[in-house]
């Protein structure tokens, strides 16, 4: 069967690659049919991803179909649909005992440190799979973006009623957004992109969609009745950003970092000392941040519809990538149409 690799950095190539193999215990043989493009690829594509070992078949973002199981599996049968959490973690170190099996210490992403989705089938863990007998492929392949940002706002702890500011609306601000908005809090989003900030305010329907200007501590207290964000989530993975936002937040104040950078982050220590601030990280997300997504989806709280705004044919990918990229191919989210 084919198989889509990222050979180096800026090149792909289709390859044959062996069938499957039957699933042993507790796995199973999946079909991939729709893989969505994120900035995790994009870096990747670009060789400046650390994370991300060559050559390497990339897609973590993925909606499959069950083909077949293997003993033990009870929660998927053949056929289902289902969505994949990419993030496979050991089960038996110190991270991983405490429940926080997104910070394994032997952490493996599908797609990045080990083979991912663009190849027509491949096995998986079963405790990988959280299946929907509503949703579409397409939707499937949304729910690991989604739960992202999902992530984000609980380690934020956003409550109702709360202003939330949101800095960078591309897709895991825009992700972010979605559940700030579904806590009931007041959001704001910050980016520089005008045409960004028109897609938040058009599409998802907020107010404050504010490009910064030099006094950004007065304009933020302009739209959140006076005072500064509770909490503020910065999704731009930019250290001038990051090291910006210590200075946002309202007393006892939180501030998360959902984007990364490999750059120094700094800020002057009264500046978050004042609000008794405290700083969180978001990392990947927890398999009931995808549970609880998929439900949300299917109930229709989340609307998936305004998301995907490109679609690639598996046969064209090499060609299209670097097109869909760019930024003035304003794309939200691209999905690749394995088969
Ligand atoms: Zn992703
Ligand atoms: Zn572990």
């Amino acid at each position: 069967m084919q198989a889509i690799q990222l050979v180096e950095p800026e090149k792909f190539r289709t390859i044959e690659i062996p069938e499957a193999s039957p699933p042993g215990p507790g796995e199973v043989l999946v079909r991939s049919h729709q893989c969505g493009i994120c900035g995790t690829d994009i870096s990747g594509y670009l060789g400046k991803m650390p994370f991300f070992e060559y050559p390497r078949i990339p897609g973590h973002e993925l909606g499959v179909e069950v083909v077949a199981v293997g003993e033990g599996v009870t929660h998927v049968a053949v056929g289902d649909r289902c969505s994949v959490e990419p993030y496979m973690h050991c089960g038996d170190c110190y991270a991983c005992g405490q429940g926080a099996i997104n910070c394994c210490e032997r952490l493996q992403v599908i797609g990045v440190m080990i083979d991912g989705g663009l190849r027509g089938e491949f096995i998986i863990r079963a405790d990988k799979l959280h299946p929907s007998a509503k949703l579409s492929f397409e939707q499937l392949a949304l729910v690991e973006t989604l739960a992202i940002g999902c992530h984000a706002v609980d380690r934020g702890g956003v409550r109702e009623g709360e202003a939330c500011l949101v800095i960078g609306a591309g897709p895991i601000g825009l992700a972010t957004l979605e559940f700030v908005q579904l806590r009931g809090a007041r959001p704001v989003v910050l980016d520089l992109d005008e045409q960004r900030l028109a897609f938040c305010r058009d599409r998802l329907g907020i107010e404050h969609a504010l490009a910064p200007n030099d006094d950004l501590v007065e304009q933020l207290k302009a739209c959140c009745e006076g005072h500064l964000p509770d909490v503020v989530i910065d999704a731009t993975g930019s250290e001038i950003s990051m090291s910006k936002s210590f200075s946002l937040i309202a007393p006892k104040g939180r501030l998360v970092f959902v984007g990364l950078t490999t750059g120094e982050v700094v800020f002057r220590h009264p500046v978050f000392h004042r609000p008794e601030g405290t700083l969180l990280c978001s990392r990947n997300a927890l398999p009931n941040d995808f549970r609880q997504i998929i439900r949300w989806i299917e109930s229709g709280r989340i609307d998936t519809e305004p998301w995907i705004t490109h679609r690639i044919p598996f046969a064209e990918v090499a060609d299209q990538f670097p097109q869909i990229i760019r930024p003035a191919a304003r794309t939200i989210k691209a999905m690749i149409q394995v088969s």
